[in-house]
C-alpha cells in the first residue's frame, strides 16, 4: 500500500509493519476518521483507547502518546498531528444498532465499515473494538461531553502521521454519522466526506 482512499462514509483495512509510519488526512476537512488497529499475528488484540488515555491522562490524543492495546501493549505512536488537537479518545464507534435507535436501521456505520473492510482481507472483526476517533472535535465540560455545531473544526488538509509498534492490521471508517441532534454534531454538514491514507 503506498497510498489508500477511504470513500466518503465507507472503510477500509490495511496491513502495516513494525516501524511503517502513515499519514491519515481529511483532504476536505471536517471529517472524522475512526482508525482501529489490530495485532496482526492475533487479530482479537485490538487498540483501546480507554487503556490509552489513563497513563497518558488525556481524553484527547497528543503527540507523543503511545496508543495500547487492551492488554496494555504499545500498538502506535502518535508522531505528528496536523489538526491541531482536534482528536477524541471517548465516543464509541457509530454502530447499526445506534442507527436503529435513531430510526434509520439502514443506515451505514463505522462498525459496518470496519467489518467490511476487514472481511476484504480475510479477516474475522472482534466483537465491538473502539477506535480513536481522529478530526473529531469533542469537549468535556464538569463531566459533560459536547461536540456542537458551535466549535472549531478540522480544515481542509487536516492530517495525523502515527507509527506502527508491532505488525498491524489498521482500519480507517469515514465515519457515516449525518444526523444532527441539539447539541451534537459530528461531521460537515454536507455530508461525510473521503480520508486518504499514505505510507510514508
Ligand atoms: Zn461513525
Amino acid at each position: 500500500m503506498e497510498k489508500l482512499e477511504v470513500p466518503a462514509g465507507y472503510g477500509r483495512a490495511f496491513n502495516v509493519a513494525k516501524g511503517d509510519r502513515f499519514r491519515i488526512s481529511t483532504p476536505k476537512g471536517q471529517q472524522s476518521a475512526d482508525f482501529f488497529a489490530f495485532r496482526a499475528d492475533d487479530i482479537n488484540e485490538c487498540l483501546s483507547p480507554h487503556h490509552t488515555w489513563m497513563p497518558t491522562r488525556s481524553l484527547h490524543p497528543r503527540v507523543g502518546d503511545t496508543f495500547l492495546s487492551h492488554r496494555r501493549q504499545p500498538m502506535v505512536n502518535f508522531v505528528e498531528d496536523g489538526a491541531d488537537g482536534l482528536h477524541d479518545f471517548i465516543i464509541a464507534p457509530c454502530d447499526s444498532i445506534r442507527y436503529e435507535q435513531f430510526g434509520v436501521p439502514d443506515h451505514r456505520s463505522c462498525i459496518g465499515n470496519l467489518i467490511e473492510a476487514m472481511g476484504e482481507l480475510g479477516h474475522i472483526t472482534p466483537e465491538r473494538p473502539l477506535a480513536v476517533n481522529f478530526f473529531t472535535n469533542t469537549k468535556v465540560e464538569d463531566g459533560f461531553v459536547f461536540n456542537t455545531p458551535k466549535r472549531p473544526v478540522v480544515a481542509p488538509g487536516g492530517y495525523v502521521v502515527l507509527e506502527a509498534c508491532m505488525d498491524l492490521v489498521c482500519a480507517v471508517s469515514s465515519c457515516p454519522y449525518d444526523l444532527v441532534g441539539p447539541g451534537w454534531a459530528i461531521n460537515s454538514p454536507d455530508g461525510p466526506t473521503e480520508i486518504l491514507i499514505e505510507l510514508l
